[in-house]
């Protein structure tokens, strides 16, 4: 049978949550395919997406980019191979979508109509996650501009499905329950601008994660501690959400003020509570933020609490037996105030610097926080990355969504509050102007 192995390489920025995989032309040849084809992926389990050419920096690379939606649906993390191949797609009758479980969701009147208009053509296999994009374009849904992960409940037939015209769209409220697949999470086409940074905490923590026989074979302690320190703003908590999300691995967070309490005792026993728990439900991310609130130089602690917190942090830090299978990534803006005795081998030996993103991040940022935004044709991402000179992700994030609040404001005359339903026709209408951003800009 004609098909190929490749590696799996993340998506994009603007391509996340549209069910697509990019293949370079060699591939597309071997395979016989031309873009728009259906494709089987396979990973340990099986998924479909829709062929797009892949940009010229990847021909001859051997490898296929997909989203992280996608790459749960073939359960594979970037780096890994699936295999390749053509699929037969038949026509879908029927398809029910349901959100998974503990996601609430509410549709409006036309949602259905709505979410077939946003998959329309695009495969679609029972089980599947099928991110559907609730913008100000769609907002039949709550938090706008994100993707919300549906799951595929039911498909009629079965196998690889396409959503035409003809299709049946059926949502549920009700969440669906027993789906390991959650689809939701922080991935890593959520970042931007990171991509060095991101490569070395892959290799820090879902190697030894994945693969503890490599460094047992090599005789070498995996890390224990990574310290990502930087300014604030800059993606580090996205990192390490980022990194859990896609080695499936448990998540823990620790918020470093909120964990200096003033009762005795209680700060050092819930520190303990945490590292037991992730021990248990190994593997495990311990994310620590703003390391040096608890962790501070002892020379400048004065608090009785946070000389007991640090040690304690040390001692959880040097039990863990379960090399590799518990990491903690602590952040911090201040690394030069972090206690020593933190840094030192075995505990956080391992520091990552997450700087401010120079234009080109920007502009992945940029193009990440308006994936979901109707934008005016003459909004150029190129321009406004290269006029936030010095803006931090966050900084970026605020912008966009001050610039759909500033739409939003224009068409609000038409708007009559009273009434249940938005006309879909106004809806349709509703674009972010360059105006918007310019004026979100000069706040
Ligand atoms: P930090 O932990 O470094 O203080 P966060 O990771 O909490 O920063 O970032 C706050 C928000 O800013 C994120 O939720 C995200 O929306 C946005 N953001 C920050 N950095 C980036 C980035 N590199 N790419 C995309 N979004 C970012």
């Amino acid at each position: 049978m004609n098909e190929v192995q490749l590696e799996v390489a993340k998506a994009y920025p603007n391509d996340s949550g549209r069910g697509i995989a990019r293949l370079d032309p060699d591939t597309l040849l071997h395979l016989k395919l031309s873009p728009g084809d259906i494709i089987e992926i396979e990973g340990a389990e099986t998924t479909a997406a829709k062929v797009w050419r892949a940009d010229r920096q990847d021909w001859n690379t051997d490898t296929v980019r997909i989203d992280g939606f996608t790459r749960q649906n073939a359960d594979v993390g970037i780096g890994e191979r699936v295999t390749i191949r053509k699929a037969e797609a038949t026509k879908a009758d029927r398809l029910v979508l349901a959100p998974p479980e503990e996601a609430s969701v509410q549709f409006g009147s036309d949602a259905a109509g709505m979410v077939k208009r946003q998959i329309l053509k695009r495969p679609v296999v029972e089980r599947d996650i099928v991110p559907v994009m609730s913008s100000t374009n769609h907002p039949f849904m709550r938090s706008p501009g994100q993707a919300i992960p549906l799951i595929a409940v039911e498909t009629d037939p079965d196998g690889v499905c396409l959503i035409t015209e003809d299709t049946e769209v059926e949502l549920r409220e009700e969440p669906i329950s027993g789906f390991e697949k959650t689809g939701g999470g922080i991935t890593y086409e959520d970042i931007g601008g990171l991509g060095s940074e991101i490569q070395r905490v892959r290799e820090m923590v879902e190697l030894p994660m994945k693969h503890p026989q490599i460094f047992k074979k090599l005789g070498i302690d995996p890390p224990q501690g990574v310290l990502l320190h930087g300014p604030p703003g800059t993606g580090k908590t996205l990192l390490a959400k980022a990194v859990a999300n896609e080695t499936s691995a448990s998540f823990f967070s620790i918020a470093g003020p909120e964990i200096i309490s003033k009762y005795y005792g209680e700060s050092e026993q819930q520190l303990r509570e945490i590292f037991e728990d992730a021990t248990e439900e190994s593997p495990s991310i311990i994310f620590i933020d703003e390391l040096d609130s608890i962790a501070p130089k002892r020379e400048d602690v004065t608090g009785e609490v946070e000389r007991r917190v640090v040690a304690q942090l040390l001692t959880m830090m040097d039990g863990l037996e379960s090399r590799g299978q518990v990491i903690v990534i602590a952040a911090t803006n201040r690394v030069d105030s972090v206690d020593p005795a933190l840094r030192r081998p075995g505990r956080f030996d391992r520091e990552i610097e997450i700087g401010v993103p120079d234009e080109t991040g920007r502009k992945e940022i940029l193009q990440i926080h308006t994936r979901g935004m109707p934008l005016a044709d003459d909004v150029s991402l190129d321009t406004m990355a290269a006029e936030t000179h010095g803006f931090v992700g966050a900084d970026i994030e605020s912008l966009t969504k001050e610039a759909a609040m500033k739409a939003l404001r224009r068409y609000l005359p038409e708007i009559d509050l009273d009434e249940e339903d938005i006309p879909p026709s106004l809806i349709d209408r509703m674009i972010i102007k360059r105006a918007d951003f310019r004026g979100a800009l000069n706040e």
